[in-house]
């Protein structure tokens, strides 16, 4: 993969850098977490003192090809103006066209300017390659070289991701460089026992990346959602529990090829069972092959946790992606703080430990955990994955 310093001299130059911005909003608009902005700021550095005109490409949210102001990247323009204090941060209403290159011909050597959301024009996720390249050919006017840094994004075709890398001289920022190089470490070679946690909501949203982990791992740990199907596999009851019947079939092969690849697999055996998904529901502990018919699974119980906790204890690299319940309401979030916390404690003893998927990275969060905690905290949700499963991304691949 090529990185910055293989675009040779860069200063005075105008460097286009997609980056990803789409950062969680509240119902006023405001940012809730700033996790993706701050990621995004070694590159920006770089180019800062390499002495580069900053243009930057980003989206936010689902606007699907309409400009919608409550959309609009100007807030996260005021946003990376405060965590660049040095730095003059303008925003162009525009994203592409003659008054685009104005705001940018502005622009001073070491300065920013931040481009309205790439996504208010349908031709930037068009599944239509030419479509997309005549947006990609606008951008490609905006500038001298291409940075792409946006790892949330890389697994996606899209115009200011993959095809305007083809228009320019491009490389990888330092976000996608940190990335690779993380995810890599962990699944190419991994150092062992490798134990992979995989939770979350469904099994079948990580499909692929149960196979994929099932030829590489020593150990997989499985809990949140998606466990209660494995139980009804196995022949238990899950009540009301989050539940994919059409997947037993697959499941039940996820257990045979455990069996015959000599994986060890480990699932919950006890489960904090809730009368209704709400936050303040009473609830109880039960095997987790016996939630009530009335009941539905929101935690993962304590025995497990202690299992968990202790097949992690010997492994040198851990991949963790999706919560062990629903953190999201305090009560149920027991479980995910306590695989944290044992991933903490792995590090301390130097594992390599890496967090994929965008919930799993908000809950830790959440639970005042930071990137020193972990070896690596991913930016890319289905990014992480798509890498975690092998495939080829395209945005990684027209870098090479
Ligand atoms: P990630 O984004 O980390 O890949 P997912 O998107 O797969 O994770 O899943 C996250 C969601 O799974 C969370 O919103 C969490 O509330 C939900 N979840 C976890 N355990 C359960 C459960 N037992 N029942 C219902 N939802 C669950
Ligand atoms: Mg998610």
């Amino acid at each position: 993969m090529r990185t910055i310093s293989d675009l040779g001299p860069i200063e005075g130059k105008k460097v286009i850098v997609r980056s990803d911005f789409n950062v969680p909003l509240d119902e006023n608009g405001a940012i809730t977490d700033d996790g993706r902005i701050r990621a995004a700021l070694p590159t920006l550095e770089k180019l800062i003192s390499a002495n580069a005109k900053i243009i930057i490409l980003a989206h936010l949210g689902r606007p699907k090809g309409e400009r919608k102001s409550e959309f609009s990247l100007e807030i996260v323009s005021k946003k990376l103006a405060q965590l660049l204090p040095n730095t003059s941060v303008s925003f162009s209403p525009e994203t592409i066209g003659e008054q685009a290159i104005e705001n940018i011909n502005k622009l001073n050597n070491g300065e920013i300017i931040l481009m309205e959301n790439v996504r208010f024009d349908k031709r930037e996720t068009s599944k239509d390659d030419i479509q997309r390249n005549e947006l990609a050919k606008e951008y490609a006017r905006l500038g001298d070289l291409f940075v792409s840094d946006g790892f949330g994004v890389v697994h996606r075709k899209q115009a200011s991701v993959y095809d305007i890398a083809k228009l320019l001289p491009s490389a990888a920022g330092e976000l996608i460089f940190k990335e690779v190089s993380a995810l890599e470490k962990a699944t190419k070679n991994p150092e062992r026992p490798f134990a992979v946690i995989l939770g979350g909501s469904k099994v079948s949203d990580k499909l692929g990346v149960i196979s994929a982990l099932l030829e590489k791992a020593d150990k997989l740990l499985i809990c949140g959602g998606m466990s209660y199907t494995f139980t009804l596999a196995m022949g238990g009851e899950v009540g009301k529990s989050l539940q994919e019947p059409d997947q037993i079939e697959t499941v039940k092969k996820y257990i045979e090829t455990a069996k015959k690849n000599g994986v060890e697999l480990v699932l919950p055996s006890d489960t904090v069972a809730a009368f209704d998904f709400s936050p303040d529901s009473e609830s109880k502990i039960v095997p987790s092959s016996e939630i009530p018919n009335d009941m539905e699974g929101l935690d993962i119980g304590p025995a497990t946790a202690q299992s968990f906790a202790e097949a992690l204890k010997d492994a040198k690299t851990i991949v963790w992606n999706g919560p062990a319940g629903v953190f999201e309401f305090d009560k149920f979030s027991t479980g995910t703080k306590a695989i944290a916390k044992a991933l903490i404690l792995a590090k301390k003893n130097g594992a390599f430990t890496v967090i994929g998927g965008g919930d799993s990275a908000s809950a830790v969060r959440k639970f005042g955990y930071g990137e020193n905690d972990f070896s690596h905290i991913s930016t890319g949700g289905g990014a992480s994955l798509e890498f975690l499963e092998g495939k080829t991304l395209p945005g990684l691949e027209v870098l090479n």
